[in-house]
């Protein structure tokens, strides 16, 4: 045992580290999500003690009490995002005091404790130190860290949990996609919606992702890989993927994307895209498009191109649209030129292969 640098963390290394050979054997071939790291992070909350015993130990598993609260109410919030192997040799985190942000947003929405934003940071932080050598290089490949939390009151009876455990794993990541970069095809959501008025849509919540399955589903019968949902109030203005962002380029050079009304998860990928192209001399447009709207555009030749974004996957060119009654392709199934340009403006401060106007790189080691 030793006390980490922080003076928050013990600090206990793994006895049964993946051997250096298999390692690398993994991050040759990553996946995604198919492979953990040797350490965890783990940090309780009680009404009493307030947030304590934080630890960075070996991974293992939980043992809960079958009554434990997430398990019948779904009080569970996460976060995604990645450690990037830097050209020194060094890791870097993007954004991660805006990750602290939105994971605390989202516990308030669910009733949950909330972490001091410089503790959430810590917790990634140190996670990334201890398993630097889980980082991949190469490609556009980084290690994908997953903080979460979940409500861990014993109690079968529904109110908000007295106590919490935060955690936070790591798993070396290629790309999101199998096929690599080339165009997704998307399936427009008309029997199920994802967020309400009101509902938890701009919370990033487990029970937010188990909603959407079903939709997942049947796009899938219907040979798609994705499923967009529009507003749940109209069932006509575009609202995102079930994991991603959309946005929009126009024929002008402009870009749009749907407004953060409360129902569409507030995408720090998003939020960066936006000043990107903002930089670029851009006209961005934060504005509601209608589902009718998209297939006039595409048949007029004004939408040019369309893309999906989020940390996962980065920017992926949609390049399909299938309803119930209609089927388009947009653009030539591959990645249009904005989309490639504001991709490749975003992938090169990530990696640290350009400047870093914005401060966003947050270097680990
Ligand atoms: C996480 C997430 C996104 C993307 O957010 P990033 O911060 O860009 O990774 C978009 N939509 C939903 C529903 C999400 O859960």
């Amino acid at each position: 045992m030793e006390t980490s640098a922080l003076d928050r963390f013990t600090v206990e290394h793994s006895a049964h580290r993946v051997p250096d050979d298999k390692r690398a054997e993994m991050l040759a071939a990553p996946g995604f999500g198919k492979y953990l790291t040797d350490h965890m992070v783990t940090i309780r909350y009680s009404a009493a003690e307030g947030w304590h015993d934080a630890k960075i130990g070996p991974r293992q598993d939980f043992s809960l009490n079958p009554s434990t609260m997430v398990l019948h109410y779904a009080g569970e919030i996460f976060e995604g995002m990645k450690a990037y192997p830097m050209p020194d040799g060094g890791g870097a985190l993007f954004r991660p005091q805006e990750n602290a942000r939105r994971f605390n947003a989202s516990a308030e929405r669910l009733a949950m404790a909330k972490l001091p934003e410089d503790l959430f940071v810590d917790a990634v932080r140190e996670l990334v130190r201890i398993d630097r050598d889980w980082i991949p290089t190469g490609g556009e490949a980084s290690l994908y860290m997953r903080p979460f939390m979940i409500g861990t009151e014993i109690a079968i009876g529904n109110h908000p949990s007295d106590s919490f455990l935060f955690a936070v794993i790591a798993s070396p990541v290629g790309s999101y996609f199998k096929g690599g970069v080339s165009g997704v095809s998307v399936w427009v959501s008309e029997n199920y919606t994802r967020a309400a008025p009101g509902g938890t849509g701009a919370a990033k919540c487990g029970g937010n992702y188990a909603a959407a399955l079903a939709a997942q589903k049947e796009g899938a019968q219907q040979g798609c890989e994705q499923v967009l949902f529009l507003d749940a109030v109209e069932r006509r203005w575009v609202e995102e993927l079930a994991g991603m962002n959309v946005f929009f380029v126009f024929d002008d050079g402009s870009i749009q994307t749907p407004p953060l009304t409360g129902t569409i998860l507030p995408g720090i990928t998003r939020n960066s895209l936006i000043a990107l192209a903002r930089d670029q001399g851009m006209t961005v447009r934060e504005e509601p498009y209608a589902i009718d709207q998209w297939r006039d555009d595409v048949a007029s030749g004004r939408l040019v191109e369309v893309f999906a974004c989020g940390t996962a996957a980065v920017v992926a060119p949609i390049a399909q649209l299938k309803g119930r009654d209609f089927d388009i392709s947009i653009g030539d199934g591959g990645m249009g030129p904005v989309t490639a340009q504001l991709r490749k403006a975003l992938t090169d401060i990530q990696f640290g292969r350009a400047d870093d106007p914005h401060g966003w790189v947050d270097r680990v080691f």
